[in-house]
C-alpha cells in the first residue's frame, strides 16, 4: 500500500507519492496539481476544492476557507477575532473553542475546524486512490514549522477524521529542504535557508544538507502571516476608497467584502509581473460599480510593516542557528507569496546580492518532501532513499511553571528531537506533601503569556523543611514531537507519576470517533447524491435513445405517439429536477415506465 505526503495549506493543498526513485505530484480529479483548501455547502451538496472555491462569492455564507487559521486556536485569540470580521462565514464561540456554523439542507450544522480540514484531506485521499488505483490510508501531513502543540494535534486529528492513518508529520520548510536536497544530488555540505511564505503562514528554516542527511539548525516564523494578510490590507484600502468615491460603507457587507477580496487577490498577483493592476467590481453596493487601480509601489508601501516583519524573522532565525548570513550557501523560495518581487528583492539585498534558488516548484516542493519522508517511514525502502536521515528541532521552548508564575525553561526552542531533559523542583513550604507540575510552551518570561499544555500532581513527598523536599521532573520529546513528562520524588523514588501532555480543550478519542462517524455520513450522502445524478443522466440518455429509435422502428402511429408522449413527459420531469436529482426510487419507476412502453 502506498504512503502519500499531503501539504495541507491555508490556501492550497497538494500531495505527492514517492515511487520509482522520485516524488511524483498526484493530480486531483480535475487534473490539477494543487487543490484549493475550500469547502462549500451549496444547496444540498457539499463541494470541496475548485468547485467550492467557485461558490465563494455567490454562496459566501456557506463557503469555508482559510480554516488553517482557526485550527488549534481558541476563540478569544486576537487573530481569530480579527479574521472573523473579514470572513463571509460565521464563527461561533463554544466554550472558547471556535466553531463554524452553516445552514445546509435546511439544517444548522456546526463544525470544528478539524472537521472542515478533514473534508479537504478526504478529498485528497479519494483523488490519490483514483490516481494510484489502490486504497490509501497511510499519510504524512505537513505543518508549518512554527505551529505549536495544539495546532499540530488538531491537524493530526483532522487526518484521523478523514480516515487517514497519520504515520508522521513533517514541518513544511523541512519537507521543502528535503525536496531541494534530493533534487540537487550533491554530496558537499551546504547550509540552506528555506523561506516559506504562503497564504496563511510564514516559516524560515535553516538546514544543513549533506548528501541525503538533513539536519535542521533552527526554525522561526509566524503562524499568522502570509498572502492573505496582504489581501486584507488591500481590502481595507479599497473599502475606504469606495467610501470616499460613493459615500457608502461596505465594511459590514460580507458579500461585498468577499467580492472585493477576490478582486484584490487577483490584483496582488498581477502586481508580481506588472507595475499596475486594476481592481474592478460591478455593483459592489447600492448598485454602484467600483473602479480603481493600484500600483506596485503603493502595494509595497501598504504592506511595508509585514515585509519588515518577514526580514526580522530571517535575522532572528539566523542568530538562533549560530550561523552568519555569509555561511548560508543557498536561499530557497517556497510558497505562492515568494513570487512578490519586493520580497525577493529584500532577500537578495540582505544576502548581499545572492541569487535566490528557484529551481524547485514553490507550490509543490512541500508535498514532494512529505512524500519522501512518508516513503522513508514505510516498510519497503526505496534504494533512492538509502541513507536518508532527518533531524528536526522543536519550534517553541517547553517550560515548567515556577514560583510567582514565572516560566522555568526546560527545553529551549530549536533543540534537536528526540531529546530528554531533567529538572529538579524544590518544595516551597515546610512539610509540603504535594507538588503541582504545570507544563507550558512559549518564549515569554511569565507563564500567563505562554501556552498551557498540561498539568499533574505528585504526592507523597516526605516531610522536610521548605526547599529541602525535591522532585525530579523528566521531560522527553520523541521523534514525532510528542512530549512525555514524568515526576519522581527523590528520596522515596517510587512515588512517580507519568503523564503525556495532551493539551486541554482539544479533541478526545471519543470526540474524534464521533466526528469520524459524522464524516462517514457525509461521505454516504455524497455517494448517494452521485448515484442519483448518474441515474438521472442515464435516464436522460435512455429517453433520447428511445426518441431517436422511434423513427427507425416499424411502429403504428398510435404506438409512436404514446412513446413520444412518455419521452417528452420524462424529459420535462428531468428538466424540472435538474438542480436536485430525484430519489432513486422515482428514477427507477420512470425508467420502468419508459421500458414498458418502448418494448
Ligand atoms: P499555503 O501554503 O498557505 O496554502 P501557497 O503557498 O499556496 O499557500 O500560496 C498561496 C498564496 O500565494 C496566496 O495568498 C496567493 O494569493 C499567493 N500568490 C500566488 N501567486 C502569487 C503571485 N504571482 N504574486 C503574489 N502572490 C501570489
Ligand atoms: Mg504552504
Amino acid at each position: 500500500m502506498p504512503t502519500i505526503g499531503i501539504d495541507l495549506g491555508t490556501t492550497n493543498s497538494c500531495m505527492a507519492v514517492f515511487r520509482n526513485g522520485r516524488a511524483e505530484i498526484i493530480a486531483n480529479d480535475l487534473g490539477n496539481r494543487v487543490t484549493p483548501s475550500y469547502v462549500s455547502f451549496t444547496g444540498n451538496e457539499r463541494l470541496v476544492g475548485e468547485a467550492a472555491k467557485e461558490e465563494a462569492t455567490e454562496y459566501f455564507k456557506n463557503t469555508l476557507y482559510q480554516i488553517k487559521r482557526l485550527i488549534g486556536r481558541t476563540y478569544d485569540d486576537p487573530s481569530v477575532q480579527a479574521d472573523m470580521k473579514l470572513w463571509g462565514f460565521t464563527v461561533i464561540n463554544d466554550d472558547n473553542k471556535p466553531k463554524i456554523s452553516v445552514v445546509h439542507d435546511h439544517k444548522r450544522n456546526v463544525f470544528r475546524p478539524e472537521q472542515i480540514s478533514a473534508m479537504v484531506l478526504e478529498k485528497m485521499k479519494i483523488a490519490a486512490e483514483a490516481f494510484l488505483g489502490e486504497t490509501v490510508t497511510d499519510a504524512v501531513i505537513t505543518v508549518p514549522a512554527y505551529f505549536n502543540h495544539a495546532q499540530r494535534k488538531a491537524t493530526r486529528d483532522a487526518g484521523l477524521i478523514a480516515g487517514l492513518n497519520v504515520i508522521g508529520m513533517i514541518n513544511e520548510p523541512t519537507a521543502a529542504a528535503v525536496a531541494y536536497g534530493l533534487d540537487r544530488q550533491s554530496d558537499s555540505e551546504r547550509n540552506v535557508l528555506i523561506f516559506d511564505l504562503g497564504g496563511g503562514t510564514f516559516d524560515v528554516t535553516i538546514v544543513k544538507i549533506k548528501g541525503r542527511k538533513f539536519d535542521v539548525k533552527a526554525t522561526g516564523g509566524d503562524t499568522h502571516l502570509g498572502g492573505e494578510d496582504f489581501d486584507n490590507i488591500l481590502v481595507k484600502y479599497f473599502v475606504s476608497e469606495f467610501k470616499q468615491q460613493r459615500g457608502e460603507d461596505i465594511s459590514e457587507n460580507k458579500r461585498a467584502l468577499n467580492r472585493l477580496r477576490v478582486a484584490c487577490e487577483a490584483a496582488k498577483r498581477k502586481l508580481s509581473s506588472s507595475t499596475n493592476a486594476k481592481v474592478q467590481v460591478d455593483a459592489l453596493q447600492g448598485g454602484h460599480d467600483f473602479r480603481s487601480s493600484i500600483s506596485q509601489a503603493k502595494f509595497e508601501n501598504l504592506n511595508h510593516s509585514f515585509f519588515e516583519r518577514v526580514l526580522d524573522t530571517v535575522k532572528n532565525t539566523l542568530s538562533d542557528s549560530g550561523l552568519k548570513k555569509e555561511n548560508i550557501d543557498d536561499v530557497v523560495l517556497v510558497g505562492g507569496s515568494t513570487r512578490i518581487p519586493k520580497i525577493q528583492a529584500m532577500l537578495e539585498k540582505y544576502f548581499d546580492n545572492m541569487k535566490l534558488k528557484r529551481t524547485i516548484n514553490p507550490d509543490e516542493a512541500v508535498a514532494c518532501g512529505a512524500a519522501v519522508y512518508a516513503s522513508s517511514l514505510g516498510f519497503v525502502k526505496d534504494p533512492a532513499l538509502e541513507e536518508f536521515a532527518l533531524e528536526d528541532v522543536i519550534p517553541l521552548s517547553i517550560g515548567i511553571k515556577s514560583h510567582g508564575g514565572k516560566m522555568s525553561f526546560a527545553i529551549p526552542r530549536n533543540t534537536k528531537i528526540p531529546t530528554k531533559v531533567r529538572k529538579t523542583r524544590s518544595t516551597v513550604a515546610d512539610n509540603q506533601e504535594r507538588m503541582g507540575i504545570k507544563i507550558y510552551e512559549g518564549e515569554r518570561a511569565l507563564i500567563k503569556d505562554n501556552h498551557f499544555l498540561d498539568e499533574f500532581t505528585i504526592s507523597g513527598i516526605p516531610p522536610a523543611p521548605r526547599t529541602k523536599g525535591e522532585v525530579e521532573v523528566l521531560l522527553e520529546i520523541n521523534a514525532c514531537g510528542i512530549l512525555h513528562v514524568e515526576a519522581i520524588e527523590k528520596i522515596t523514588g517510587n512515588s512517580s507519576e507519568i503523564t503525556i501532555a495532551r493539551d486541554k480543550g482539544r479533541l478526545s478519542e471519543n470526540e474524534i470517533k464521533r466526528m469520524v462517524q459524522e464524516a462517514e455520513k457525509f461521505r454516504e450522502r455524497d455517494q448517494e447524491l452521485k448515484q442519483r445524478c448518474n441515474a438521472r443522466n442515464a435516464l436522460e440518455n435512455y429517453a433520447y435513445t428511445v426518441k431517436e429509435g422511434v423513427d427507425q422502428k416499424n411502429l403504428t402511429r398510435q404506438q409512436r405517439e404514446s412513446i413520444m408522449s412518455k419521452v417528452t413527459e420524462i424529459l420535462q420531469w428531468l428538466d424540472i429536477n435538474k438542480t436536485e436529482p430525484p430519489e432513486m426510487s422515482e428514477l427507477e419507476e420512470k425508467k420502468r415506465e419508459l421500458e414498458e412502453i418502448s418494448q
